[in-house]
């Protein structure tokens, strides 16, 4: 078995790996690690953009406001004051960088989204936001000469020695086994887990392994009930769903059934504008009427195509055309509010071992997010998680013997064994959840437990995180947030200040 040793070990190249690779390059040599291409990732895929409160008549205050109100009263405030405090600098340092963000009469272009009390969302070349920031990053990191790339390259558990994590195990595309050790600590900057829904917005490589791997280390995760379903996916078979972002909802579109009713003022006051939690279920209800529901943007004519020209290219292709046709959506994982825990400079419960981005529990997120802050958290604490790094003294990494998991291949069942859980996630762990369900979920995952093979890790990951999100909603009993339980409907004051820590 190979065995490498750097400075630091970032696991990721997303947003949230990506800048903080970029942010400890200067203080040593860092190894990024990633499962597939360097651009696979949620990152990639964001659209509508990312938050900061440099508008005029917009405060860190007014943004701190909204995410707090949009958390229902989950959010950690210190988190979110830190957060929106250097959003402003962020997005300078990001500019200074080559993120070409749109401009708007010599300024920054700002647009509104959702439960947003302003206009405060940057884009890039209108809904490109992530694609326009990730490759701007990754340029920026193939410049440097401290920091590699590894691609293709799966990290399977990471090493612990004596209750400190000193590296991690690897396959690469040809199945060879590796351990990279680091000296200063290792960050997972490993994204979400929508992949464990049927319907998602998430990118294939979404399939939770940071969560397992923190979790089979013995790390605290925290909020893990805490999903956020986006309510307009284009409803038309693939994985991943291709995602209407809801900046076509800040510009004007608005939802219709298929009997042309604008149906969300049956719902909330702020009607297509309201929390996403409140327009999923919306949406989910009509559907479970036996409505289909569609995005009626043509209001936007012409307009379309130059604000949201992918998603302009991706309706055409399918043959609907967003000036005249209306959209078939339907709501889709999309975003897990919960993570491992960390303190505020990302550090989990495990010495030496770092998270950030989607992967880590800040607390910024509370029960729900506020649209364009997980961009925004992912560069904000990674700079946080640097700063921390780079403080600490070299660990020894003298060991004896080290011993590399196995790894087990067979495509067709592991294709098999994670649709499996999708469903069963989708069904009983989704929009709307009772404990007899949840609890029917629980059993079915630990029954189809004994069929995974040791070695084939997306699944065992997607189970492991899979179970967490049960167990954690089976114990939230009231509906706050991403987390509805029918069979206790209301938000509950008594738990405004509970959060499950598994
Ligand atoms: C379609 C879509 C649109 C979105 N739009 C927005 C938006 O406009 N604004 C906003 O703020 N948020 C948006 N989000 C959410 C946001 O994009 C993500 O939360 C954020 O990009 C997560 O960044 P990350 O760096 O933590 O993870 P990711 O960008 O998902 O990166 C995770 C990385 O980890 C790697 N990885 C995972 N497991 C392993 C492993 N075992 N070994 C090695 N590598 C591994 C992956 O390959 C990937 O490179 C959107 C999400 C989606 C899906």
């Amino acid at each position: 078995m190979t065995r490498i040793e750097t400075d630091f070990i970032v696991v990721g190249s997303g947003i949230a790996g990506l800048m903080t690779a970029l942010s400890l390059c200067s203080s040593g040599q860092v190894i990024i690690l990633t499962k597939a291409r360097q651009e696979e990732s949620n990152s990639f895929r964001a659209q509508g953009g990312i938050a900061a409160a440099i508008g005029e008549g917009d405060s860190p205050e007014l943004h701190r406001e909204d995410t707090l109100r949009t958390g229902a009263e989950l959010c950690d405030p210190a988190s979110v004051d830190l957060m929106v405090h250097m959003a402003p600098q962020t997005i300078q340092l990001l500019a200074e960088w080559g993120i070409p963000f749109d401009q708007e009469d010599g300024d920054f272009a700002l647009a509104r989204e959702g439960s947003h009390s302003i206009s405060r969302i940057l884009h890039v070349s209108g809904d490109s936001t992530g694609a326009g920031i990730t490759s701007s990053l990754l340029k920026r990191a193939k410049e440097s000469q401290q920091i590699e790339m590894v691609t293709h390259t799966m990290v399977v558990d990471l090493f612990m020695d004596q209750g400190v994590c000193k590296g991690v195990f690897t396959f690469d595309l040809e199945h060879r086994p590796a351990c990279f050790l680091a000296r200063k600590g290792v960050v997972l900057a490993t994204g979400g887990c929508g992949q464990l829904y049927r319907y998602t917005t998430n990118d294939l490589v979404a399939t939770g392994d940071g969560f397992a791997m923190a979790y089979r280390a013995g790390a605290k995760l925290t909020d893990m009930e805490f999903i956020q379903f986006h309510p307009t996916a284009l409803a038309v078979e693939q994985n991943p769903m291709f995602l209407i972002s809801e900046a076509v909802r800040g510009e004007g579109a608005i939802l219709l059934n298929d009997a042309g009713e604008a149906f969300m003022s049956r719902y909330h006051e702020w009607k297509d504008l309201a929390p996403r939690d409140v327009v999923s279920r919306a949406i989910y209800s009509e559907m479970q009427e036996g409505r289909r529901v569609y995005l009626d943007a043509t209001c936007l004519g012409s307009r379309f195509a130059k604000r949201f020209p992918k998603i302009y290219r991706e309706c055409l292709a399918r043959d609907i055309d967003p000036a005249k046709d209306w959209i078939p959506v339907t709501p889709a994982a999309h975003f897990i509010m919960g993570g491992i825990r960390t303190d505020l400079d990302g550090q989990t419960t495990i010495p030496r071992l770092f998270a950030c981005g989607e992967v880590a529990c800040t607390g910024v997120h509370g029960a729900n997010r506020l649209a364009s802050n997980s961009l925004l958290e992912g560069t904000v604490f990674a700079q946080r998680v640097a700063q921390k790094l780079a403080s600490l003294a070299p660990q020894s990494l003298e060991m004896e013997k080290v011993d590399h998991p196995p790894l087990f291949i067979d495509k067709q069942k592991e294709f098999v064994l994670k649709r499996r859980i999708q469903e069963i996630m989708w069904n009983y762990a989704g929009i709307i959840r009772t404990s007899s369900g949840l609890l029917k979920g629980l059993k079915q995952l630990e029954q189809l437990k004994e069929e995974i093979p040791v070695g084939l890790f997306e699944c065992h990951n997607m189970l492991v995180t899979a179970q967490i999100i049960i167990r954690s909603a089976l114990w939230r009993q009231e509906s706050r947030g991403g987390h509805y339980r029918y069979d206790y409907p209301e938000t509950n004051a008594e738990w405004s200040t509970k959060h499950y820590v598994i």
